[in-house]
């Protein structure tokens, strides 16, 4: 993918080494449980603080739609905090929301000049998404986008939490040259 690396690992999306890290976030962006939950509490007040100032400005975040704060504590320098679709059935635009949704937050990632990116799989926990359609969503969604932009991203990692996720997404990306 031209001058940038995807990766797949199994782990935890707090912990990574990245300057930006990505947040399955809801539209209130108040918080909530999950990945949310754990990036809230690994990096601190201060990421919730600026989740209400862009509150008070915006009135939250649409579903396919991105937002930035800064990291607080965590390694990474900024949080990207995107809002996937919940799953009702694959007829209600889930797809084209969730596409938005990496998309969104690698246009993000670009305007602050960011060179890797962690991503969380967005929308399979609580909001119901299947994890094979939800892989394919994703990997495509981020090719397509390296493919169309003149982008400064050296890493886009995938960051799987479970063994089904990491398997689908190996499945996907061919295995590159360190
Ligand atoms: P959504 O509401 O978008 O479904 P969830 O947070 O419920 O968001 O789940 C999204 C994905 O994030 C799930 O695959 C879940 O297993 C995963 N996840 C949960 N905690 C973490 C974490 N600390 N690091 C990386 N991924 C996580």
């Amino acid at each position: 993918m031209g001058n940038t690396k995807l990766e797949v690992i199994q782990g935890d999306i707090t912990k990574l080494e990245v300057d930006a890290v990505v947040n399955a976030a809801n539209s209130s962006l108040l918080g909530g449980g999950g990945v949310d939950g754990a990036i809230h509490r690994a990096g601190g007040p201060a990421i919730l603080e600026e989740c209400k100032q862009i509150r008070a400005r915006q009135g939250g975040c649409p579903t396919g739609e991105a937002v930035v704060t800064t990291g607080g504590n965590l390694p990474a320098k900024y949080v990207i905090h995107t809002v996937g679709p919940v799953w009702h059935g694959g007829a209600k635009g889930e797809q084209a929301l969730l596409t938005n949704c990496y998309r969104n937050s690698l246009r993000l990632a670009d305007e602050k000049e960011v060179k890797s990116i962690a991503f969380p799989n967005i929308s399979t926990g609580v909001y119901g998404y299947p994890k094979d359609k939800a892989a394919n969503v994703a990997v495509q969604a981020v090719q397509e986008y390296l493919q169309n932009h003149d982008t400064g991203l050296k890493r886009v990692v995938f960051v799987c939490f479970d063994a089904e996720n990491l398997e689908l997404y190996q499945d996907l990306l061919p295995v590159q040259p360190s």
